[in-house]
């Protein structure tokens, strides 16, 4: 028998969260945002469900190949651009668009020979500071870009780096920059340029949506798509009426039966104050499993709630059998997504929260030795 660990892929819960997502869009298009392999799902994998989305956003010309290769004919967008001048040339050929954020990308673009119309979506950074021209050029990158003719369209992009919280958020981080203040600053550098506009992630779009300057013409979700709350531990995928895309499930392989005063695991760290049935299951930080969890990380156990116990190690971690008398070597365990028993879901920003990370790093993260389903029929489909 194979190691049983597994990563369930759910479209259903693809389709139901895409339609989540449009709604909150409302007349605006929808990039269905697929970066980083479809944010660990799998690009083959989730594309037939993703594909009522207007394109698909991702940042690899590889993975732009594959959406071409899947028969994907509708936009592409890059959404760093070209690297390096020949990565123009797929862009002419697979009829890709893409982010425009730095004069260097000019260059390559005016010395680029094509037939072929570029569309490009000239990124401004409003605040972030990550990528993009500085407001007060903005409108010499657009003319610059519009007089080019290899260009036919240049839209307009910009990032909003706190959209998943409130703009008076007292957690200590003082610098922060607000949405409101990124949407003025877009606005004013812009101005009437013409030019369809883009700003919204996630966070943007299901807590500022209803907004029509933040919904713009395109919107772009990613993590949303794939059923994790871009903003908890303030609201949580189900506050949101989204479904998780992945489980990971395993099966318990060791139990031990443990008295007052035994620690568990590496280092120790966790030591019973009383007798104890505990059971080791069959994954670890090597499968993707974060190593910062600590005891008190939510799992389940044959459907129910428990916690894990102690440090994970690189292929188990221990957890806690109080109160689950029939668990047993070959229980099943899921360790984030829908129990298959029980359908209760286990939020993956709850694992996520207990090892100080975010839902996106872990759904990326899971290790290439975990085996993938796809689960057809159950795991949020509509009914
Ligand atoms: C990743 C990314 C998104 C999607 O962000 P989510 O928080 O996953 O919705 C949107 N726009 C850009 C430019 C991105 O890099």
């Amino acid at each position: 028998m194979p190691r049983p660990i597994l990563a369930t892929i759910h479209p259903g819960a693809l389709r139901h969260n895409l339609a989540r997502a449009r709604r909150a869009a409302r007349d605006a298009r929808v990039w269905a945002v697929v970066k980083a392999d479809a944010y660990g799902h799998g690009i083959e994998r989730v594309f037939d469900a993703l594909r009522g989305a207007d394109g698909f956003a991702l940042l690899d010309l590889a993975e732009a190949a594959r959406l071409r290769a899947l028969g994907w004919r509708g936009p592409i967008l890059l959404l760093e651009g070209a690297f390096e001048p020949r990565d123009l040339e797929l862009c002419s050929r697979l009829g890709l668009w893409h982010a425009v954020h730095c004069d260097a990308q000019i260059d390559m673009l005016a010395a680029h020979k094509t037939q072929a119309g570029h569309r490009v979506f000239l990124k401004m950074d409003s605040g972030m500071h990550r990528l993009g021209f500085a407001p007060h050029r903005m409108g010499a990158a657009w003319t610059r870009l519009n007089a080019l003719p290899q260009v036919e369209e240049v839209s307009l992009m910009t990032h909003f780096a706190n959209a998943d919280v409130d703009a008076d958020a007292d957690d200590g981080a003082g610098a922060r920059v607000g949405l409101d203040a990124q949407l003025e600053c877009f606005a004013r550098a812009v101005g009437d340029l013409p030019g369809e506009r883009s700003l919204a992630n996630s966070a943007a779009l299901l807590r500022h949506g209803h907004r029509p300057e933040v919904r713009a013409d395109w919107v772009r979700p990613g993590i949303a798509l794939y059923g994790s709350a871009p903003d908890f531990p303030g609201h949580d995928a189900a506050h949101w009426d989204l479904r998780p895309a992945m489980t990971l499930s395993t099966r318990l392989i060791g139990v031990q039966e443990i008295g007052a005063g035994a620690a568990v695991g590496y280092g120790s760290t966790f030591v019973a104050d009383r007798p104890m049935r505990i059971g080791t299951a069959a994954c670890g930080y090597a499968d993707g499993y974060p190593r910062h969890a600590g005891t008190g990380t939510p799992v389940m156990v044959d459907g129910r709630r428990t916690r894990l116990l102690g440090r994970v190690s690189m292929d188990m971690l221990a957890l806690d059998l109080t109160g689950l008398p029939n668990a047993g070597v070959g229980s099943p365990v899921t360790l984030w997504g829908r129990d298959a028993a029980s359908g209760a879901v286990l939020p993956i920003d709850r694992v996520a929260g207990a090892a100080g990370t975010v839902g996106y790093e872990l759904m990326c993260a899971v290790a290439p030795r975990v085996p993938v389903a796809v689960d057809e029929d159950a795991g949020g489909a509509d009914a």
